[in-house]
């Protein structure tokens, strides 16, 4: 048996491709549009956040200093998005949630704990403590300090923090343009009618999907059929893209047009991974555009794109955070033969233990649908029930 490439060398080498043709060029686009996409230059805080003390309660704002235990008369009420003038000495004031404090109060209570008196005045009726309920300048960020790294994916908490400093615009990596190539004579898009021995070209929804998701224009470079003529045809027709991603023809054994043409015109690599599905992969180049071939079969596309396409696409785009959060769950299943191969089955958690879809097969996507997530057996281990396995949600390789 030929040595398999182990997940995390092959992972190492697509990633070190990735850093050696970066997408260098940025964007200055709306933060509105911006989600998904990667932060080219570090948000620096141009102002304090709050940029005043404020009230993080409705309440009575006073000067702790002030406080006796006697009733303290109210001399003025602030209102969020009002600017209060000095507390007066002796006196507290009115205060609502994300109101600021007037110079000199220090200290706020919650008006469950006060009682309100006939005359006016209020009383303070449990211990108070110096800076109680105040939310103090700068308690999230300085101006001046780095709030989001270059390199940070703009997801909606990231697009708050941009807000929250005023920032309408971002510098970010233009979008990766990647080319959709599907291989294979037996298939035909839907919408079309389906003839003698074709099946439906499911990869090319998945990957134009998910790339979307991933912040990449897709540009569609359609059915590529198994010959020759019409390879070279299409991969020269091709617009400029920064990456090629096709899926088949990469199983042994089958007519290797795509193969042929990326020899003549540029290079190739084909990899046995340890990695099932997903165990044939192509890198190389056409043309001087990278290209990454999946296998075909639907499960072994997503498995592929989702653990190395995904951290090589995101590298390019000088991401910081590339892998995928995994989890560490006791296993609900059983097992007891020890592959050769990394496996990454379709699972779901289940009163925290990560149980398996019956149906593995690698052509089947269905099973995916069912999945919460991917359930990783490392090669050469067994399981017992309650043994620990690592979980990948499927979202994190979306
Ligand atoms: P291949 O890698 O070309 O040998 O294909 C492996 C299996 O995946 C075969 O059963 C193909 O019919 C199937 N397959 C290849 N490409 C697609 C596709 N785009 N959509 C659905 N199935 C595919
Ligand atoms: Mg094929």
């Amino acid at each position: 048996m030929s040595a398999l490439l182990p997940l995390e060398e092959a992972l190492e080498r697509l990633l070190a491709q990735a850093a050696a043709e970066p997408i260098v060029e940025t964007e200055c686009i709306p933060a509105g549009a911006a989600e998904g996409w990667v932060l080219a230059t570090a948000l620096v805080a141009g102002l304090d956040l709050p940029p005043w003390p404020n009230s993080a309660m409705d309440g009575y704002a006073l000067r702790l200093a002030d406080w006796t235990g006697e009733p303290l008369a109210v001399s003025q009420q602030i209102f969020a998005g009002q600017a209060p003038v000095a507390l007066q000495p002796g006196s507290c004031a009115r205060i609502f949630t994300g109101a600021p404090l007037p110079e000199g109060a220090d200290t706020v209570e919650m008006q469950e704990n006060v009682e309100v008196l006939a005359d006016g005045r209020v009383r303070f009726c449990e211990e108070l403590r110096l800076g109680q309920n105040v939310r103090p300048r700068g308690q999230e960020v300085t101006s001046g300090e780095v709030l989001l790294e270059a390199g940070s994916r703009l997801g909606p908490v990231e697009l708050g923090l941009v807000a929250s400093l005023g920032v309408a615009q971002v510098e970010v990596r233009r979008r990766p343009r990647v080319a959709l190539l599907s291989t294979g004579d037996e298939l035909v898009e839907p919408g079309q009618p389906l003839g003698a021995g074709q099946i439906y070209n499911s990869n090319r929804a998945l990957l134009a999907a998910w790339l979307t998701r991933l912040g990449c224009e897709v540009l569609d470079a359609g059915i590529l059929p198994d010959d020759l003529a019409q390879t070279r045809a299409r991969l020269a027709a091709l617009g400029a893209a920064d990456l090629i991603l096709s899926t088949g023809g990469v199983s042994v054994g089958e007519a290797d047009f795509l193969g042929q043409v990326l020899r003549e015109e540029g290079e190739l690599t084909l990899w046995k991974l340890a990695l099932k599905p997903g165990k044939p992969l192509t890198c190389g180049h056409y043309r001087g555009t990278p290209l990454i071939g999946l296998p075909g079969n639907p499960a072994a596309t997503l498995v592929t794109a989702g653990l190395l396409v995904r951290p090589y696409l995101l590298r390019r785009l000088g991401a910081t955070r590339l892998e995928p959060l995994r989890f560490s769950v006791p296993a609900g299943f059983v097992w007891s033969k020890a592959g050769g191969r990394r496996e990454f089955l379709r699972g779901r958690l289940e009163q925290g233990r990560a149980v398996l879809h019956p149906n593995q097969s690698s052509g089947v996507l269905r099973s995916a649908a069912w999945a919460d997530g991917l359930v990783e057996v490392r090669e050469g281990s067994t399981l017992a029930e309650g043994d620990a396995v690592t979980f990948i949600p499927l979202s994190e390789l979306f």
